[in-house]
């Protein structure tokens, strides 16, 4: 199989042919979900002793199982946080696996781990933070905010009064899922800030004065978010910089999503005090227009991630040599062999240039004050609130969670778009309202009034 042959040559010609298509079609179909049983049905056994072609694999992939997936680019797909990579990105992931470039050390990779540097670069450049801050791109913001956790325990442990106690992070209620499922894997306890809203340095600093000594003496980091997933707020970062510096905590902010909007003058002030954190996540893939997967952790002071991170063996003394020196991402984050995650970015930001990178983020921003605008002027939408980096939480007056189910569903199945609802609290009750999410520059007014027709009946 791994001969060159004229079965080899007609299905890299149909895959290309595939990829040039997918890549430069700008309305792809708007795939759903079917049964597993359903899908089994329809393509059959596909793993066999002798198997089953590449033409056979796939056509059964192009005609039936891509369908059965949604396109995160599709310009109303505003669910969750959604992704639009830049089609210079995309091709360019075609090269990074074309490269086989194995991403871990210098030694192998030097010239790819180059680009992503330079890509690297101009992430710690946005955030503000000192000479000397650093970072390596990782599969996504849960693989950050790990790394960046598991650096900062390390660190608070090099205290050996701490070598034998187990952690406490404090965070806000508005944080990722995966703060609270990282913590879980570091074996840390996580406190909240219960506020929907901002987390303010008040906040904290009243939930740190009311902690029992031996809850103060676990602390050990506080986790603020850049723009949370659910309603894009950030946290008073300024403010919670200085609680950390007074109380000696470790600060990371976590812009896995918001991240991308460090780029954008409009909203950059919102993020004063980023500048000062320990560490930060921020997520190429959500709005930094990058192929899946790619994260990407900074440290200001990468030294304390190598402290925490570098692997031994006896097979990897080699890399750790005079003559293979150079930057080596495994020393930085959680994983050893990685793919050159960041090369797409760096193409894409090489091609384009930061400008462009600094429109399209701005666009996102636009397109939810727009669509607020347009919500405001409808008697029977409400918006919950401003709309805030490129979310907008909005109501139709008079539904129940089932309805906003229902109409998700609608226009899921007419194939018009994918709009999710979320959970907004006021006054300690958890409201069913509408969410949209814009990262995609080519979503259009249009768009988004078609969608809030769907509304109307
Ligand atoms: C999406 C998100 C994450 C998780 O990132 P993945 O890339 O999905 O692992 C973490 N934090 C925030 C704020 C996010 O929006």
């Amino acid at each position: 199989m791994h001969n060159i042959d004229i079965e080899l040559v007609e299905m890299t010609l149909d895959v290309m042919k595939y990829s040039i298509n997918r890549i430069t079609n700008t309305s792809p179909e708007l795939g759903q979900p079917k049964k597993e049983e359903e899908l089994r049905k329809l393509v059959g056994d596909t793993i066999t002793a002798k198997g089953i072609g590449g033409e056979n694999a796939f056509h059964l992939f192009r005609d039936v199982l891509v369908k059965a997936t949604v396109p995160i680019d599709h310009p109303r797909h505003l669910a969750f946080v959604p992704a639009s990579p830049t089609r210079a990105a995309i091709m360019f992931d075609l090269v990074t696996s074309a490269s086989s470039i194995h991403g871990a050390y210098w030694m192998e990779g030097a010239g790819g781990i180059f680009c992503e540097n330079e890509a690297m670069q101009w992430l710690v450049t946005l955030t503000g933070l000192p000479v000397g801050a650093f970072g390596v791109f990782t599969s996504g913001g849960t693989a950050a905010n790990l790394s960046a956790m598991v650096t900062a325990r390390e660190y608070w442990r090099t205290n050996i009064k701490n070598l034998n106690k187990k952690a406490l992070v404090i965070t806000s209620a508005g944080a990722h899922s995966s703060i609270k499922a990282m913590a879980k894997v570091i074996d840390a306890d996580v406190l909240l800030v219960e506020t929907e809203d901002l987390m303010t340095a008040r906040d904290l600093q009243n939930k740190i004065d009311r902690l029992d000594a031996d809850q103060r003496k676990r602390l050990f980091a506080v986790v603020a978010t850049g723009g949370t997933t659910n309603a894009g707020i950030i946290d008073d970062l300024e403010g919670i910089a200085q609680v950390c510096e007074k109380e000696e905590l470790w600060f990371h902010v976590d812009a896995a999503y918001g991240g991308g909007a460090l780029a954008a003058d409009s909203v950059r002030h919102l993020f004063n005090g980023i500048e000062k954190a320990d560490s930060i996540t921020i997520d190429p893939h959500k709005w930094l227009f990058s192929p899946y997967d790619c994260g990407a952790v900074i440290y200001k002071n990468p030294e304390l991630a190598k402290a925490a991170h570098s692997q031994e063996g006896s097979y990897l003394e080699i890399f750790k040599d005079e003559g293979a020196s150079g930057f080596n991402p495994a020393d930085y984050q959680i994983q050893l062999t990685r793919r050159i995650r960041g090369l797409p970015l760096w193409f894409s930001l090489a091609m384009h240039g930061t400008d462009k990178y600094k429109w399209a983020v701005e666009m996102g921003i636009k397109l939810a004050n727009l669509a607020g605008e347009l919500i405001a002027d409808r008697e029977h939408l409400e918006l919950v609130r401003k709309p805030s980096l490129s979310c907008v939480l909005f109501r139709r007056k008079g539904w129940s969670p089932d309805d906003y189910r229902n109409w998700t569903y609608k226009n899921h199945r007419d194939g018009l778009a994918l709009v999710t609802p979320t959970k907004w609290i006021i006054n300690d009750v958890a409201e069913t309202v509408a969410r949209f999410c814009f990262i995609n520059p080519d979503t259009t007014i249009e768009d988004i009034v078609a969608i809030l027709e769907t509304m109307e009946e």
